[in-house]
């Protein structure tokens, strides 16, 4: 979304690398330390404003930045659909006056920077589809579900953070450092249900969770333009409606993953036939449920995962 931005900031950077090096050699082996037990500066309690389009992103950068960081979350409410968010005053308020701005992009969340432009300031941008490398044509937006590009936002937001704030960027390459290791242990175990359920077929409503399932080895047999047609709201064809129904009753797919947050009549009717003919049902949802961070909720949908393969 804006390469461009970040080019005049490298000059910056370049010049903080040596001081975080020095900071981070005398945390080796420390990441575990508190945040707040390393702070570095005026003690005031939030050095940066930032805007994340969804708690999923707010709470990666609450991990990043730990009290230096004041976030706000957008779409905070599991009981929302995020492809339908309407902003409030006090939201375009809070992106005015945000340091830096979380976007997932690919079309997920086209309003946030429309809300930078409306509100004429000019925050840095992080845009996670811009971060994950991943071709812009194609692109499954819901990339929170995969933990290679969670890797590089964590990265790129202590790389940002620390442009923003010099004085506490070793604080935030230790806070990255120790979300990288929650997120490798979700990449272990996802390889570990991979080695005995690799090549198992699943029927997703959504494409929300596909990055994981794909990690976990599994195979999509989703007729094509289904999870289309469901996360637009709209009808699916019926003959492929038709063909998912067989699936989701005819014991040839092992389980059926739907969204809680994009629910259509159609998806719903899906999950009730797959539940009513004993085929294993999982339901995850777009943004964070209430009282999870993004580590133990990835590390819950992958439990609910593991429980319907098992079966
Ligand atoms: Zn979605």
């Amino acid at each position: 979304m804006t390469p461009n931005r970040a080019r005049p900031r490298r000059r910056a950077r370049a010049l903080v690398v040596a001081g975080v090096l020095a900071a981070a050699a005398a945390l080796t082996g420390c990441t575990s330390v508190p945040a707040a037990t390393m702070t570095v500066g005026t003690g005031a309690p939030a050095s940066l404003s930032v805007v994340a389009s969804t708690d999923v992103y707010g709470s990666l950068a609450t991990a990043v930045g730990g009290d230096q960081v004041a976030v706000t979350s957008l779409i905070d409410s599991p009981t929302k659909d995020p492809h339908e968010f309407e902003a409030s005053a006090r939201d375009q308020l809070a992106v005015k006056d945000a340091d830096l701005v979380i976007a997932n992009g690919g079309g997920y969340d086209d309003f946030l920077p429309q809300m930078v432009e409306a509100g004429g300031s000019s925050p840095v941008m992080v845009s996670v589809a811009d971060v994950s490398g991943y071709p812009a044509a194609g692109l499954n937006e819901h990339l929170w579900y995969d933990v290679p590009t969670m890797e590089r936002l964590v990265d790129a937001l202590a790389d940002r953070f620390g442009d923003l704030d010099p004085d506490d960027a070793a604080v935030f390459t230790a806070n990255a450092t120790s979300a990288k290791s929650q997120l490798a242990a979700l990449a272990s175990a996802e390889e570990d249900l991979a080695e005995s359920y690799r090549g198992q077929r699943f029927l997703a409503t959504e494409p929300l969770a596909l990055f994981m399932l794909d990690a976990i080895g599994l195979v999509d047999a989703t007729p094509p333009g289904l999870q289309d047609a469901v996360e637009r709201g709209g009808e699916i064809p019926p003959d492929e409606f038709l063909q998912a129904i067989e699936l989701a009753t005819g014991g040839t797919v092992e389980l059926v993953v739907h969204d809680t947050q994009t629910p259509t009549a159609q998806a719903n009717a899906l999950v009730e036939n797959a539940k009513n003919a004993g085929t294993p049902t999982v339901a995850l949802s777009e943004t964070l449920p209430k009282d999870e961070d993004y580590f133990t909720w990835m590390k819950a949908n992958l439990d609910l995962i593991t429980e319907a393969l098992a079966r």
